[in-house]
């Protein structure tokens, strides 16, 4: 399914209209694939009687219900449709229920993922000759640092895989070895910035000319930097690149030089825009993501909620491609925390304060930060005075149960028992969100 032959033409550049008939082939074998394979799939289609010769049509996918993320936790081996000695890689991601989510990728699915990143990287403009230096983890049960080296293998570009922080070792290895393109989290940017005005580094005239960022948005809906992009453009004038992907996509939508939404690669994923009605909008209006997997092999998805809002634009873009872009994420549904690049339901912030052993009570704050990215503040109150510093514990614990820490503050039993029991409240308050709530806008 995946073509791994550059010379053949790329489907995106395609008409709007060969790109749908591809599209529906694709999915006409992915859905046969999951009632041959999936023990959730074939479960689902033999109790809502869906008959998938009768899914003909991108259109029909509104004849199948949505797979859920706690779904994906609570049946999680139910998803994976091959045998297990076919794994090549495990990969997790946070559940919404607390527990982490698995995923397996198969020899196939790796295959996939370094033709996704390579199409991907070639949309920001990559070519073989490019160096890249890699800033984000390759380890740690994560997809996406395990992705981009494949996919930048697989473009015949070079990699320098330095990892996530340490502003000193990125500098000495961007002096060293002169990458030209940097691959990581945006608002590390402004630490790695901080770093080497610090440090005398003569930042902006380094090999540097391009920034592609993960996880974070670098745009408003018009296009234009939002408050991060900017920060970074205004101290160091790269070209900078959004993209947004994630372990269940196992799919990148990437900016191109236009930098005007993210293009989707058609052979890899279906992706419908869907409204407060569970129904698709029409293209150009706002909804949730949901996606369907093509190809993938270990565990496919089909019509898997994203929780992510984001508008379908579908006119040709400069860049000559008829793939429909996705606009930057305007905001998240439910509960849904993008804490420094990583995605996380409260449950998963809840787990690790209630098993730790020195923990009375707590209370999470969400909050806009000023990155345009959540802030996660903890406040807790402790059993007793512990001998070691709680905050530096709390954290190690944050970093090793879900990747990410959150600001930590420490205050009495009884400020946060005023917190969690106000006056006219039942039920214990422990999840105050103050985010800015977006409402669909109607274009
Ligand atoms: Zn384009």
């Amino acid at each position: 399914m995946v073509k791994s032959d550059n010379n053949m033409i790329d489907i995106e550049f395609d008409s709007p209209e060969n790109i749908k008939i591809y599209q529906e082939k694709l999915l006409g074998k992915a859905l046969k694939y999951l009632e041959e394979n999936s023990k959730y799939y074939k479960r689902m289609f033999s109790r809502y009687e869906i008959d998938i010769e009768k899914i003909q049509s991108i259109e029909d996918l509104v004849k199948i219900p949505f797979t859920e993320k706690k779904d994906l936790q609570l049946f999680n081996e139910d998803f994976l449709c091959c045998k297990k000695e076919k794994i090549i890689d495990y990969i997790t991601t946070s559940g919404t229920l607390g527990d982490p989510v698995t995923f397996g990728c198969t020899d196939n699915d790796l295959e996939r993922l370094a033709y996704n990143e390579c199409k991907s990287f070639t949309c920001a403009g990559l070519k073989p000759g490019n160096i890249v230096q890699l800033m984000t983890t390759m380890d740690k049960r994560f997809m996406a640092g395990l992705a981009y080296f494949l996919g930048i293998r697989k473009l015949g570009a070079s990699i320098i895989r330095v990892g996530n922080g340490i502003p000193e070792l990125q500098w000495d290895t961007i002096k060293r070895i002169k990458p030209d393109t940097i691959m990581c989290v945006p608002s590390f940017i402004l630490r790695l910035i901080q770093y080497a005005e610090d440090n005398g580094i003569d930042y902006k005239n380094s090999s540097v000319k391009r920034i592609i960022g993960i996880g974070e948005g670098l745009r408003e809906q018009n296009f234009e930097l939002n408050l991060l992009g900017k920060r970074i453009k205004e101290k160091w004038d790269v070209d900078l690149f959004a993209t947004y992907s994630s372990t269940e996509m196992g799919a990148t939508f990437s900016e191109c030089e236009y930098g005007c939404g993210g293009h989707v690669h058609p052979e890899l994923i279906i992706v419908e825009i869907i409204g407060d009605d569970n129904m698709p909008v029409p293209d150009g209006v706002y909804g949730e993501i949901v996606i369907t997997t093509l190809g993938v092999e270990g565990m496919p998805l089909l019509r898997f909620r994203t929780g992510d809002i984001a508008a379908k634009i579908t006119e040709k873009c400069k860049c000559g491609r008829n793939s429909y872009r996705l606009t930057p994420l305007i905001g998240r549904k439910n509960n849904l925390i993008k804490l420094k690049g990583t995605t996380l339901y409260p449950p998963a912030i809840n787990d690790v304060l209630d098993n730790t052993e020195y923990v009375e009570n707590y209370v999470i704050y969400v909050q806009d930060n000023e990155s345009g990215t959540d802030e996660v503040i903890v406040k807790a109150g402790l059993k007793y005075d512990t001998d070691f510093d709680a905050v530096k514990n709390l954290k190690d614990r944050f970093r090793s149960r879900i990747r990410v820490a959150p600001t930590i503050e420490i205050l009495t039993v009884e400020e946060i028992q005023a917190i969690n029991f106000p006056a006219k409240s039942r039920k214990p308050i422990k999840f105050i969100d103050n985010r800015k709530r977006y409402i669909y806008e109607k274009s």
